[in-house]
């Protein structure tokens, strides 16, 4: 039988939903001896020596679940009672960390273990929306793996995947403050979010992860950018007005990354936030190349 706090919880819900009021799906678990769940960890819990321990206590814990079922013209309750749902409640807490464990899977990325697009996408809308509401900026860098596809071809898609590896560690070990992000955007590109950081401080990070993959001096068999794996980066900074739409924050730095690979790949480019371009990067800057105002 239903422990007495069950039949309570139960006789609370009849009256409730007999009262018009609109129940749902409720549900509840009762250890038998009377408390509510979770009130009687101590069982166990005292003292690890005290396995011998037998206690009067009956092991079964009580569940019930009450649902309203519609019937024509009138409305029913329906019930389920489960006398003892102790191991229900162990697949409850295994499904907890199921969920835990998932809820992280859907965010990383498998092969690098960087935020994955969906989750960036939705960084990129939450931190867009809150520096317009702070009015500060925010920056974006499209990162992108120069002469990928020939790496691949020399030596093969597996060490292709070590390589997206070792560069996705160099560029995450290369951001500065706990509210940067970067992910994998997808093959060989990376992007990374800088909120509260303007065009200038943008490229000097950009710049930085730049270097920060060369350092990692991974041979690349045939790359017209060098005789390392290196990246192209385009950076666009927005000071977003309420409403601004992060896409084009993205589109812009989309644009700087073609300046860069247009410009001879293993460089920085700088747009602004509608995408026109902001202004030269010194440096590994491209003097020569058009900017295309
Ligand atoms: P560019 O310098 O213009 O960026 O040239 P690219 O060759 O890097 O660019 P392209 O887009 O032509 O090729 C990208 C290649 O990246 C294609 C594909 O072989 C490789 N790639 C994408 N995703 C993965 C992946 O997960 N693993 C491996 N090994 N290769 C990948
Ligand atoms: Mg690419
Ligand atoms: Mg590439």
């Amino acid at each position: 039988m239903a422990s007495p706090a069950a039949a309570a919880a139960w006789r609370e819900l009849l009256t409730r939903a007999k009262a018009g009021e609109q129940v749902a799906v409720d549900r509840g678990v009762f250890p038998a001896g009377g408390t509510q769940a979770g009130e009687r960890r101590g069982r166990n819990g005292h003292g690890g020596g005290n396995h011998h321990r037998e206690t009067t206590e009956p092991e079964a814990s009580v569940g019930f679940v009450l649902a309203p079922l519609r019937g024509p013209g009138r409305e029913y309750l329906g019930a389920v009672l489960y006398e003892d749902v102790t191991e229900l409640r162990g697949i409850g807490e295994m499904l907890l960390d199921v969920n835990r464990e998932l809820r992280h899977l859907v965010r990383a990325d498998p092969l690098t273990g960087l935020a994955n697009r969906r989750e960036y996408e939705r960084l990129l809308r939450t931190e867009v929306a809150r520096a317009a509401r702070t009015r500060s900026p925010v920056s974006l860098l499209m990162i992108d793996v120069d002469e990928f596809k020939a790496f691949n071809d020399e030596l093969g898609h597996q060490a292709g995947d070590r390589c997206l590896a070792a560069v996705a560690a160099a560029l995450r070990s290369g951001l500065l403050r706990p509210a940067d992000a970067i992910a994998r955007y997808g093959g060989e590109e990376f992007v990374a979010l800088l909120p509260g950081n303007d065009s200038s401080g943008a490229r000097m990070l950009a710049e930085r992860l730049r270097r920060a993959v060369e350092r990692l001096a991974i041979p690349h068999p045939r790359s017209r950018a060098g005789s390392l794996v290196t990246v192209s980066v385009g950076v666009a900074t927005v000071y977003p007005a309420p409403g601004y739409d992060g896409r084009q924050l993205q589109e812009a730095a989309d644009r700087g990354l073609y300046l860069a690979k247009n410009g001879g790949r293993n460089q920085v480019r700088v747009v602004d936030g509608s995408g026109s371009v902001d202004r030269l990067p010194q440096s590994r800057t491209n003097p020569g190349a058009a900017e295309g105002s």
